[in-house]
């Protein structure tokens, strides 16, 4: 029996006090030494402590609990057919360091929410419908994306159990192994999730710009994540040489550096101009410190590089601009820029049917939604990348993400989940 958006809306805002208490408890356990935001560190006690406490409350609930190599947390409700391709929602426990409270946790407990609103309507899925708890998402521990759900479709690439995270130096495989995975297998490349088994994934997320808040919306359907390519480590080599030397005989590292923020910056006015979404970001940007003087001209910059765009065509010819621009600095600053190692992640759109289903939840609940392009990285991307149809949806968020701000209402986080909800007992009736 279709259950009446009234009834939906209502079985998901009864759960309000309950969601804020939950959030509460992951911020209280997981707080940053500074006091201000959260830390739930990368196959580490932050994002141990997360797990705790999710696990908890999906044993709360009722729900099936599983782990898989990697130790994600799967929390099933089952359907009538525990055979037929299930559906699934979910995202990551970790977060960067300091950083805020709702990035990947309203993810995991929007699935919870909507999975504890299905058994509140009465409504037995025909198909398992499964919320996971992703490890390991953000990259800036071991400088590897995806860790968890590459590792969970056996797609995880060499090399990666090897990465070191960054502020305790051990590596991926060491830190996995405290936390209860079997690195064997990870390396084995064993895989638990499969597209066939799984008919849908949906990812809820905060936004991570102030889009939604400018257009006063609550919730936005993902139009895809981003693919990009990046370099970690660019390298400029001009020529050290002391401030007496005139301009014409100089080849001077920072200001060829410059030219290639700038360059970038003009590539990107160009792009937003004719509407063609990307964006790129020098996270990096510094001299050789055992080196560099107030007197001196600098030699040397190292830089990093990351390009993101929607369409593989963009990115690719993104690329060539990029090369262009490099060849013309060293032409006119008389350097050499050496690019060094390339990794790259492939673009991953939205399945067009299930944004079109998703923007009916929204519409029937009542809700203003809007497509959104996040310019961000997503597990998503994983399940879109392994043939998973896959979308996400967004709540309104100010203040960014990955800083102790984040500010996320749960008014808003519970619209996400009522679309969510909606959804669900469609697709889980079908
Ligand atoms: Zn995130």
């Amino acid at each position: 029996m279709p259950h009446s958006p009234t009834d939906i809306r209502r079985a998901v805002v009864a759960q309000k006090a309950q969601v804020a208490k939950l959030f509460d408890e992951l911020r209280a356990g997981s707080l940053d030494k500074s006091g201000l935001g959260v830390t739930r560190d990368t196959y580490g006690a932050g994002e141990q402590f997360g797990y705790r406490v999710i696990e908890a409350h999906a044993r709360s609930l009722g729900l099936e609990l599983q782990r898989d190599h990697a130790a994600n947390l799967y929390m099933t409700l089952p359907g009538r057919d525990r055979a037929a391709p299930r559906l699934m929602t979910g995202s990551h426990l970790d977060s960067v360091g300091n950083g805020g409270n709702f990035d990947g946790a309203a993810g995991v407990i929007g699935g919870l929410v909507a999975q504890q609103a299905l058994k509140t309507l009465g409504l037995t899925p025909a198909c398992d419908v499964t919320t996971m708890a992703i490890r390991a998402e953000e990259s800036v521990w071991f400088e590897v994306s995806y860790i968890g759900s590459r590792a969970a479709f056996g797609v995880l690439p060499d090399g990666a159990l090897d990465a070191r995270r960054v502020d305790t130096g051990r590596t991926l495989a060491e830190h996995m192994t405290e936390c209860g995975a079997d690195v064997a297998a990870v390396r084995a490349r064993k895989a638990h999730l499969a597209a066939r088994d799984i008919k849908a994934w949906v990812e809820i997320h905060i936004e991570q710009a102030p889009q939604l808040i400018e257009a006063g919306v609550s919730v936005a359907i993902g139009t895809g994540v981003p693919g990009n390519f990046r370099y970690p480590e660019v390298r400029i080599h001009g020529e050290w040489a002391h401030v007496g030397l005139p301009r014409r005989f100089r080849h001077d590292a920072v200001l060829a550096a410059s030219d290639f923020a700038l360059g970038l910056d003009e590539i990107w006015q160009g792009e937003d101009a004719a509407k063609r979404p990307m964006a790129f970001t020098i996270g990096r940007c510094f001299s050789d410190a055992s080196e560099h003087a107030l007197t001196k001209v600098a030699g040397l910059m190292t830089l990093s590089l990351d390009v993101r765009a929607y369409d593989k065509a963009h990115l690719a010819g993104l690329e060539r601009r990029i090369l262009g621009l490099t060849r013309a600095i060293e032409a006119k600053r008389g350097v050499r820029i050496d690019l060094g190692a390339r990794a790259s992640a492939e673009v991953a759109p939205s399945n067009p049917a299930l944004f079109s289903a998703l923007t009916g939840s929204a519409n029937a609940m009542g809700l203003k939604s809007m497509p959104l392009a996040s310019p961000a990285s997503h597990d998503t991307a994983t399940f879109t990348v392994a043939g998973v149809p896959s979308c996400m949806l967004f709540v309104r968020n100010a203040n960014g993400s990955h800083n102790p701000h984040e500010a996320m209402e749960i008014d808003d986080f519970l619209d996400a989940a009522t679309v969510m909800t909606h959804w669900l007992a469609g697709a889980a009736s079908a």
